[in-house]
């Protein structure tokens, strides 16, 4: 697996790729994702449309087999008052395979900082679409639910 830059992207091709990504993403921002989950839909599929509100802290994915819509972590509890908006990659496709990605209070099982990859399925992007200061207590009960 290899990142490569073209322009001011970067491009991959494995969620290896992606998790790297969110990782360096994670790093310069300083609170640096330690724990990784990749969704999936509960039909299998893996490849979603992505919306998210930052200030909310709510982000929600669409299968694209199925059409299931799931609130990603713990956005459920932010809902209220949230305008989500529609991703759409540089080459204007809105459909991604999606890689989460955790920062926790260090020594700690407590989300700090939540981070959200997206790999372009169109034209092999990958780049962090979505991150915030998150609050959650435990990370890996957080992850199963991305
Ligand atoms: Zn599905
Ligand atoms: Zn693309």
């Amino acid at each position: 697996m290899a990142l490569t830059k073209k322009g001011e992207f970067w491009y991959g091709t494995t969620s290896g790729d992606t998790q790297a990504e969110l990782r360096s993403y994670s790093i310069a921002n300083r609170h640096e994702a330690v724990r990784f989950a990749a969704s999936k839909c509960d039909c299998g599929c893996r490849t979603f449309a992505l919306q998210s509100d930052e200030e909310a802290g709510v982000a929600i994915r669409t299968c694209t087999d199925c059409g299931q819509e799931h609130l990603m972590g713990n956005s459920a509890d932010y809902m209220d008052g949230a305008a989500p908006e529609t991703h759409e990659c540089v080459c204007e496709n809105e459909v991604f395979e999606l890689v989460s990605g955790v920062a926790v209070h260090e020594g700690t099982h407590k989300v700090r900082w939540y981070y959200i990859a997206c790999h372009c399925v169109e034209c092999n992007l990958v780049g962090v679409f979505a991150d915030w200061p998150c609050e959650a207590p435990d990370a890996a009960a957080f992850l199963a639910k991305v």
